[in-house]
């Protein structure tokens, strides 16, 4: 993959998202924002394990200041490297040059909802780091993962060719930071920009393979093989052998019972695979994950490469 650096344009302004939550509501509406002054208001969501060992959804109302071109929170001169975005940094410079002014910086905070099913997309996102995960819900409160945007891909592409409504939850898994920009002024750019339509219809393509993936894996394989799976996929895209993740929450993410989860888990620590506490996975033996992984893992890389690796 070609990296390249490109200093931050002019109009990038990093937002930066408080850790200090005034309110949660649950089961509020999607991700909201409003200026006032220098103030960003963000309404953001997060997912809470509910007592029936399902997924909730919680919401926070958060404030932060939006700094000023080029800074970080403490007022020093950054930049945002576009390579960090492999999709970014594989479109041609005249396409680059359009996105560039209007994308603006943000974090992905730890199991925000950046929008729900049903619910308008705003904004598309460009994952720097963190990764955000695609997941439907079912009656029951189950929540299973469906695709995973990190590094390599972008959220809400698919709003730029057809509807805005999003199909599926989407959720920060791991955090991280993003480039964002408006959906109108996606859909705009890009129907005026061929190279820009042509990676959004590869990587909806993409998304697509690994959602039709997910579901022959969680209807097929074993629970081991899956969270084999599922852990070498957030340390590809997180670039880290340790990992913010509670058992719980994998559980729900490979569509498994949490008490198999705890098993095969109890197993491979024993084993000397991984180590797990308090909230945090570490990979200690990839060699021995990757093969007790399933096939779905080298498959869904393999669609990747295909479409999207220039
Ligand atoms: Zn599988």
């Amino acid at each position: 993959m070609l990296e390249r650096q490109h200093p931050a344009t002019n109009a990038q302004r990093r937002i930066t998202i408080g850790s200090h939550f005034r309110t949660f509501v649950a089961n509020m509406s999607a991700l909201n924002r409003a200026y006032a002054g220098g103030t960003t208001i963000i309404a953001c969501q997060f997912v809470k394990t509910n007592h029936r060992g399902g997924v909730a959804i919680a919401s926070a109302l958060a404030s932060g200041t939006v700094a000023l071109p080029g800074s970080d929170r403490q007022g020093n001169v950054t930049s945002m490297p576009r390579s960090t975005n492999h999709l970014l940094a594989s479109l041609p410079d005249a396409a680059f040059e359009l996105l560039g002014p209007h994308l603006q910086a943000v974090d992905l905070v730890h199991e925000a909802v950046l929008v729900q099913a049903g619910d308008p997309l705003t904004h598309v996102y460009f994952p720097h780091s963190g990764v955000i995960s695609l997941v439907v819900s079912l009656a029951g409160g189950e929540m299973i993962e469906v695709a995973m945007i990190g590094r390599t891909s972008i959220m809400g592409a698919f709003a730029a060719l057809e509807d805005r409504i999003s199909l599926n939850h989407a959720i920060v898994q791991l955090p991280g930071t993003a480039s964002v920009l408006e959906v109108e002024r996606f859909r705009k750019i890009a129907e005026h920009n061929t190279a820009l339509r042509d990676l959004i219809t590869r990587h909806e393509h993409f998304l697509f393979a690994q959602a039709q993936q997910s579901a022959a894996c969680n209807a097929s394989h074993g629970v081991e093989a899956r969270l084999a799976r599922y852990l070498l996929q957030l340390r590809d895209l997180s670039r880290s052998d340790t990992l913010l993740l509670t058992q719980e929450l994998s559980a729900q993410m490979i569509g498994a019972r949490r008490n198999s989860v705890s098993m095969v888990a109890n197993t491979l620590q024993h084993a000397g695979v991984i180590r797990y506490s308090r909230g945090h996975i570490e990979i200690l033996d990839l060699a021995r994950l990757r093969k007790a992984a399933c096939e779905c893992y080298v498959t869904v890389r393999s669609h990747h490469d295909r479409l999207l690796r220039s």
